[in-house]
């Protein structure tokens, strides 16, 4: 039998073809495999097509993903052996393989003292290393990358060649004899920055003298894959809290990278599925419960992000230390991931006692990702490396090309075309100029990776938000599509759902289409469009976008409105008895609802990191609280009033334990029972479902079929996927 079969998806550049070729080897079948420009060919005879098939989806390599194998029968050709053949074409649209961490068999080669790269800080293979930071162009070949300046030496170059070596066409493949060279630089008096460059033998003296500057308390930065991270001693208090002070980063929790999996055992309460997913080789920042408090990590709150090593620098840098480091992106606040020492040394130069650094450079910034656990399932906080580009083939042919823009905050941006969806990294908040910029160059990135020109452009309805106006300028039909209903758009991409669902679009602040900042919506919807049942009642927004930092006027004006003598209890009254309501956009944002019942009920102050009041909040549920209270909300008309709530809440100031469990309960509550009254499946999304507490108790009493993203962000990193996802079925 002969057949040829086509397959798409990641299959380029990470080691198909050689796998392909030991797989034919195996059954002694012959024929040949080659790139196309979609992604493998192979045309095989053999007595059993499917069992090599079979195989195939059995043995695939580590970074391989296949999205569509199609497979057609020819008349035998009699073929003697089996090739590897030249590619027919350069590879146009073949997708680009997120960074990975360093595997199993590197990791092994690194710590051999008899193997060649022992100790050797940028060691990889075609299953694992750099890929997307690295590449400037396509296709895929070393002289596109960041690797084009380190001519491959000879031994190199013959694993490069030898399609049965684990390293045949890995792009970033080096050694001591051709490869990048760390370099650590420290301040010794003033401004001087001292330098050792690397050989062999100073590997060991470079990590050392890290671990020294670590254990001495000081502050430094190390460049990662996508780009630098600050570090210091995690457990060192009086470092950490001289990093929050150079950085001006009183509160946000800082993640945590920790030299094993037993070691975050040692500091965090895991249960299987977190411990699958922090070792998975993707190697995401997991947010999981704290058991030993670490002072200044994470204060207030009672959770941790975590990770493990994923380069082989980390490897070699927990080889001389023992203890878990603070592994934060190296950024001015609201500003992009840092990529280059340079620019390292001017924004953060007061920051850092020492830099280590490396010459091979980050082409494409890439964050950490973050995600969490609600047992099985998983909630994207932050979707980048080692996920994106996400891809998607999805049984359709794309017409017109389009470019999907996102939200201003979290921005991602995604693309159309062919039969192909691609989900950038995670780009940031859109506040700074130089967030602005680096957005612009993401898109002109993602053009050139995938030559790529939209015809049509997809936004959000804010007039404001960056990625609106930048789309407004572009002299290309311009669609705008409401924030919540995107949010809902993008589960139902991610699960290729078609059909009516009941929706629960709960989230900060999004640009209504009456005009007012919605957030607290209930839709029907399908994949064309959405109709409003219900929201939250409207309610004034003092302050406009400083009530988000700090929600008290908020807060207690809305008391005010529900019970005057209730709010005379807050040192705001005076400040808001006189104020007309009437000079405020209205709100029906849940976000902010967490926001007025942590102020109120006296979880704190300020908000004071995105998110806060939730997990505040959320640090004092008790699950085994039952209170019996009379139903705190109704349904007026369209509203969702919870005036009662409210009441409760300022009523029981204080009693943070009461108001966090009947909250959350209550707001639970409210999505079951409007689930019960309509014959609909459901679908949540929208940055209050990154709440854990909140979708445990939703999940665990809805007795119907409920989606809510998962793989993709759940947050606005997943509007422009759900931005996309219009423009495919209605453009
Ligand atoms: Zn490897
Ligand atoms: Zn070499
Ligand atoms: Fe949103």
């Amino acid at each position: 039998m002969r057949a040829k079969i086509y397959i798409e998806g990641i299959v380029q550049g990470v080691g198909f073809r050689p796998f392909i070729y030991k797989l034919a080897k195996q059954f002694d079948y012959k024929g040949f495999v080659l790139n196309n420009g979609k992604g493998v060919e192979i045309d095989i005879e053999g007595d059993d097509i499917d069992a090599f098939v079979k195989a195939i989806y059995a043995n695939l390599p580590p970074l391989a993903k296949i999205d569509i194998l199609n497979i057609e029968y020819l008349s035998p050709k009699y073929y003697k052996t089996f090739e590897i053949k030249h590619s027919k074409s350069t590879l146009k649209t073949t997708f680009i393989s997120p960074d990975m961490s360093i595997c199993e068999d590197c990791l092994r080669e690194m710590f051999d003292k008899n193997d060649r790269r022992y100790l050797y800080p940028f060691i990889n293979c075609t299953n694992c290393g750099p890929r997307y930071t690295i590449i400037e162009n396509i296709p895929y070949d070393r002289k596109n990358t960041s690797m084009k300046k380190f001519k491959m030496c000879e031994k190199c170059e013959k694993e490069y060649t030898d399609p049965l070596d684990r390293r045949y066409h890995a792009q970033p493949i080096s050694c001591y004899e051709c490869g990048p060279i760390l370099n650590l630089k420290w301040k010794r008096e003033k401004e001087e920055w001292k330098e050792f460059r690397e050989g062999r033998e100073e590997v060991e003296r470079i990590f050392s003298k890290v671990a020294e500057f670590l254990k001495e308390g000081k502050i430094g930065a190390i460049k990662g894959l996508g780009g630098f991270h600050l570090v210091c001693d995690a457990t060192n208090e009086k470092a950490v809290m001289m990093l929050r002070e150079r950085k001006n980063r009183p509160y946000k929790p800082f993640a945590m990278m920790f030299k094993n999996i037993k070691q975050i055992e040692k500091y965090c309460k895991i249960n299987v599925y977190e411990k699958q997913l922090i070792t998975s080789k993707e190697r995401p920042i997991v947010i999981v419960a704290k058991k030993t408090e670490l002072k200044g990590i994470a204060d207030n709150i009672d959770r941790y992000g975590v990770f493990l090593p994923y380069t082989p620098v980390h490897y070699l840098l927990f080889k001389f230390i023992d203890f878990p480091i603070i592994a934060t992106s190296a950024n001015i606040s609201n500003e992009p991931i840092i990529r280059s020492f340079e620019e390292l040394n001017k924004k953060l130069g007061n920051v850092m006692d020492f830099v280590l650094d490396y010459n091979r450079d980050i082409i494409n910034a890439c964050d950490d990702s973050v995600k969490t656990c609600i047992d099985n399932k998983i909630l994207t906080y932050r979707l980048s490396r080692g996920y994106a580009p996400k891809s998607f083939s999805i049984n359709k042919k794309i017409k017109p090309n389009i470019l999907a823009v996102g939200a201003n905050q979290k921005n991602t941006v995604s693309l159309a075309f062919e039969n192909k969806v691609i989900l950038s990294p995670h780009i940031g908040d859109l506040l700074t100029i130089d967030a602005v910029e680096y957005f612009e160059r993401t898109i002109k990135t993602f053009k050139r990776l995938y030559s790529f020109e939209p015809d049509v452009i997809i936004g959000d309805k804010h007039p404001f938000y960056e990625s609106t106006k930048w789309a407004n300028e572009q002299n290309l039909p311009f669609y705008q599509i409401q924030h919540h209903y995107a949010h809902i758009l993008s589960a139902m991409f991610e699960y290729g759902l078609k059909g009516d669902f009941l929706a629960f679009s709960f989230d900060g602040t999004g640009y209504g289409e009456d005009k007012q900042i919605w957030g607290g919506e209930v839709f029907i919807a399908n994949i064309k469009e959405f109709k409003r049942l219900y929201h939250f009642k409207y309610f004034p927004l003092v302050g406009g976008e400083k009530a988000i930092k700090n929600p008290s006027l908020t807060a207690v004006n809305l008391l005010k409105n529900i019970d005057e003598n209730l709010a005379k209890n807050y040192k705001e009254y005076n400040l808001i008895k006189n104020l007309n309501d009437k000079n405020f956009l209205k709100t029906s944002s849940t976000g902010r609802i967490f926001d007025i019942v942590a102020y109120l009920g006296g979880f704190i102050e300020k908000n004071e990191y995105e998110g806060y009041s939730g997990m505040r909040i959320e640090s004092f549920y008790n699950e085994k609280l039952k209170v019996k209270s009379k139903k705190l909300w109704k349904i007026d008309k369209k509203e969702i009033d919870i005036s009662e709530l409210i009441k409760f809440v300022a009523k029981n100031r204080g009693n943070l334990e009461l108001i966090s469990s009947v909250f959350l309960n209550t707001l639970a509550g409210i999505v079951i029972s409007i689930s019960k009254k309509f014959d609909l499946p459901v679908i949540l999304s929208g940055g209050v479902f990154q709440n854990k507490t909140l979708m445990k108790i939703i999940l665990n009493n809805i007795n119907k079929k409920i989606y809510f993203n998962q793989k993709t962000p759940i947050n606005d990193g997943g509007i422009s996927l759900g931005q996309i996802a219009w423009g495919i079925e209605n453009l």
